[in-house]
């Protein structure tokens, strides 16, 4: 074995293989996987090798949509066979929900490149004569996908890699990883140790433990996985045409034909399913294993199964497969850097692994080896889980994932498995005022509040909450309205070198006087979006930052890892040692200058400055800046003193009419002022000149990371470009991923939007060519399979001069 490789893959599954033949394929074959066992001897050989296209969302979407573009070519590719069967599939829609999903999925197919249609009962029966169709609607028929033998397709890929150069290692377990002080990794194994630049963790059910070598944790559960094969059909050998894979949510299974028998997967609902070692613990001599069948805790489904397809209850059940899967707590797999460690990566936590594996390695790869994938990652970085997905959590996610797989995604839908999980001292209290709570990085923030005692119909149109939260934000607009983001990720930044580092490290230029606050975006070297800050200058050397809660431990990396050697900076994340109260609206001055003696004036106190304070006796910094458009201040107190704040204000603010407001209305106020989201217009995939940002980047201050590419892109001209638009859409509005057409043709996608409650109208994000982008054209937007006109619009449709800000 050789003693040094660029990269090594620890797992020969489909995700590592799928890793291996892509880093290949993009110029690097410097890479060795060392698997314990044969290849697929882990979860891969024992997969039913289903690829389906249907997937609730859109970045996932591409990556299964890359395996079925991949394998029926791979035969040809790497002279492995792969036993592809293009036979398409029909998920079954039993509710006008599951009807809007397909809809709004068919937008997404429409963008991804994957052939869907919606069909009526009669159709489906004409594709698959044997499918009862009793209380169906209609059925999402995907035409591009099929299935293959899983073993083929990881030994294909693992074939492909190794004829252009890659090293496959077998019967060779990695029994340590070590950081060495030059940087590389040192991955001892039992036939001796490799020195790399970086290490990818591909080890599937043992990916926990693997982590554990490097002093990570893998916040992945795994599970038990059923499937039955009967016994021949009759009526399948008479056919030269194979049925297509029916999913049916119903019976919360998938059911297609193998070879002239029939096979029935179940994803038994939560509490019937069995964890096979709960956190990720098997035994390192688990090979090829499989375990006990439990027919009696999938019979309830399999008999809804069996309704659906009448003739496979007479063919009697032949073989049953029951194996390990792994999952992950919100269901996408595991990809991307480890919290805190630099060239470490995940490539593990798929619960699809046949069907994603080829796309995770394809854009994982792009990461490692550019800096950068060519679509959105991030909802598959490891970091989007932090230490309080511990143990219990962990299961009770793992299990509710694994039940909801063939649930239909509603929006804003709150399950409610390991919750709450981080909470701010006042969650008890807004929780007794109506408050519901959504979850951000296992922080539970107020989404609405429910002051009739209502619950929310969970719908993709307008529901029965819109009324409520265009109350919230006509509160805000026209009174004053308070809101809990004590989850806001937090850093302190300080050091004779705090300044230079920042502004080194980001687009912008960082305040040049005390208490100045800007808006700063962390780049990568190819000019893309990594983060963004609100940073403000408390002092000559201190800094404080601020950034979504769910980039906590990606954009601390940022700040850590972006430090170079002989900095003198310390960055200190304090996210869990202040909390967010944000005041804002037109009579937020009054109701604060009646808590604290600080000047509130224009003069002393303007938009864009921050400061410490006291307010009701409490010491915190308050920021005169908001993300809802209007006269406002965030107070920073001490964590343990958000409740008493809180309660000061309230009282003061009686007088006012001070209202609580959730995430519903922030997402309405901001997107009338135009404010771009983090994730959703702010991605990895894009600079900030795509995102219409220029006035965030400081060319003339002299070096910042991505400044070359980001110029370089200034000359050559853009390829595409953020609009943002009003929609006379009718009873819903746009989420994001729907398509946007000129006449016929897709000319780009949107990234978020939403109703504006104050100004009435429907707005939304997207990005489009550039010659679509002048404000005033028009073009089609796909709502829920209706076509809409949107008009760009040339600025926010709320206050564009910011005068409420500066009042
Ligand atoms: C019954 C069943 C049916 C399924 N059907 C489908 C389907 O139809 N479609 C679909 O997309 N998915 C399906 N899946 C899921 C799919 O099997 C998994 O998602 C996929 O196999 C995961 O691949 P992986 O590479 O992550 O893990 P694995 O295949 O488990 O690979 C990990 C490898 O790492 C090796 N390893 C671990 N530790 C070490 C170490 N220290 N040193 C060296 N090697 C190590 C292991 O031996 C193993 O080979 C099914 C799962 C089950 C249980």
């Amino acid at each position: 074995m050789d003693s040094h490789a660029r990269i090594v893959i620890v797992g020969g599954g489909i995700m590592g293989a799928g890793l291996l033949y892509h880093l290949c394929e993009a110029g690097c074959s410097d890479v060795m996987l060392i698997e314990k066992g044969e290849l697929t001897s882990g979860s891969t050989w024992h997969a039913a090798g289903q690829c389906p296209s249907l997937v609730g969302n859109y970045n996932l979407a591409k990556i299964h949509h890359h395996g079925n573009t991949l394998y029926p070519r791979l035969e040809e590719l790497t002279g492995q066979y792969v036993s592809w069967h293009a036979s398409g599939g029909i998920r079954i829609a039993r509710t006008q929900d599951d009807l809007d999903w397909f809809r709004f999925m068919r937008g997404i197919a429409r963008n991804v490149g994957f052939r869907m249609q919606i069909i009526g009962p009669d159709e489906i029966r004409k594709i698959n004569p044997f499918v009862n169709t009793d209380g169906v609607l209609a059925g999402a028929w995907t035409l591009d996908d099929g299935h293959a033998d899983p073993a083929g397709l990881c030994n294909a890929m693992a074939r492909g890699a190794k004829n252009m150069g890659a090293t496959v290692v077998r019967h060779n377990r990695v029994t340590d990883i070590q950081a060495l002080p030059s940087g590389e990794w040192e991955v001892t194994t039992e036939k001796g140790t490799v020195i790399a630049e970086m290490v990818v963790n591909a080890a599937g059910c043992f990916a926990r433990r693997v982590a554990q070598m490097v002093g990570a944790d893998l916040p992945i559960s795994n599970m038990e996985h059923h499937y039955i094969v009967t016994g021949p059909v009759a009526e399948f050998m008479d056919r030269d045409e194979e049925i297509p894979v029916i999913r049916d949510p119903h019976a919360s299974a998938y059911i297609r034909q193998e070879q002239q028998s029939g096979l029935i997967g179940i994803y038994e609902h939560v509490g019937m399913t069995q964890a096979w070692a709960p956190r990720g613990f098997p035994n390192w001599d688990s090979d090829s294993e499989l375990f006990p069948d439990d027919l009696d805790r999938l019979m309830p489904w399999l008999g809804r199964a069996m309704e659906r397809m009448p003739i496979l209850e007479k063919a009697g059940i032949k073989r049953i497969v029951n194996g390990a899967i792994a999952h992950s707590a919100d269901g996408p797999p595991m990809l991307g850097p480890v919290a805190g460690l630099r060239n470490f990566w995940m490539c593990c936590g798929s619960s699809f692994g046949i069907a994603q594996g080829a796309g995770c390695g394809k854009y994982l790869a792009q990461w490692m080896l550019y800096g950068d994938a060519e679509i959105n990652m991030t909802g598959f970085d490891p970091r989007r889980f932090g230490v309080y997905a511990d143990e219990s959590y962990m299961q009770a996610k793992g299990f509710q994932d694994y039940g909801m797989t063939y649930a239909t995604p509603l929006p804003g839908e709150e399950l409610p498995a390991g919750r709450p999980s981080r909470t701010s001292p006042l969650y008890e209290k807004l929780c007794e005022r109506g408050g519901v709570h959504t979850e951000t990085f296992g922080w539970e923030r107020p989404k609405w509040f429910s002051l009739d005692g209502r619950e929310e119909a969970f719908s993709f149109r307008r529901n029965n909450v819109f009324e409520v939260v265009r109350d919230e934000c006509l509160a805000v607009r026209e009174r004053v309205g308070l809101l809990d983001l004590s989850g806001f990720a937090k850093y302190d930044i300080s050091g004779p070198d705090a300044h230079s580092f920042l502004d080194r490290l980001c687009a912008n230029a960082m305040p040049g006087r005390t208490g100045g606050i800007v808006l700063a975006h962390i780049l990568s070297e190819q000019g893309r979006i990594q983060a963004e800050m609100t940073v403000t200058r408390l002092t000559d050397n201190r800094y404080y930052a601020l950034s979504a809660a769910a980039a906590e431990m990606r954009d601390l990396d940022h700040l850590v890892q972006g430090k170079l050697a002989g900095e003198n900076v310390t960055i200190k994340n304090v996210s869990d040692d202040r909390g967010v109260l944000v005041l804002a609206g037109p009579r937020s001055r009054k109701l604060l200058s009646k808590l604290t003696d600080a000047r509130l004036d224009n003069a002393a106190f303007p938009w864009l400055n921050g400061k410490e304070i006291t307010v009701a006796g409490i010491s915190l910094r308050a920021l005169r800046v908001n993300y809802v458009g209007e006269l406002g201040w965030e107070l920073h107190p001490p964590m343990d003193a958000v409740e008493e704040l809180y309660d000061a204000l309230w009282r003061a603010g009686e007088e006012f009419g001070i209202a609580n407001f959730g995430l519903y209305a922030v997402n309405s106020l901001r997107i009338e002022k135009a404010y771009r989201g983090w994730g959703a217009e702010l991605t990895n995939e894009v600079s900030l000149l795509d995102a219409d940002m220029e006035r965030f980047i400081k060319f003339d201050k002299g070096g910042f990371v991505g400044r070359e590419a980001t110029l370089r892109q200034k000359n050559e001209g853009l390829a595409m470009k953020l609009v943002y638009f009003d929609i006379d859409s009718l009873d819903s509005d746009v989420r994001g991923s729907e398509p946007i057409f000129d006449g016929e043709t897709c000319i780009g996608v949107t990234t978020s939007g939403g109703y504006g409650h104050f100004v009435q109208k429907s707005l939304g994000f997207g990005y489009v060519d550039p010659q679509h982008a002048e404000p005033g054209t028009c073009f089609d937007v796909e709502l829920l399979g209706e076509r809409r006109v949107a008009t760009v619009l040339h600025q926010p449709i709320h206050d564009p001069a910011n005068q409420r800000l500066k009042a």
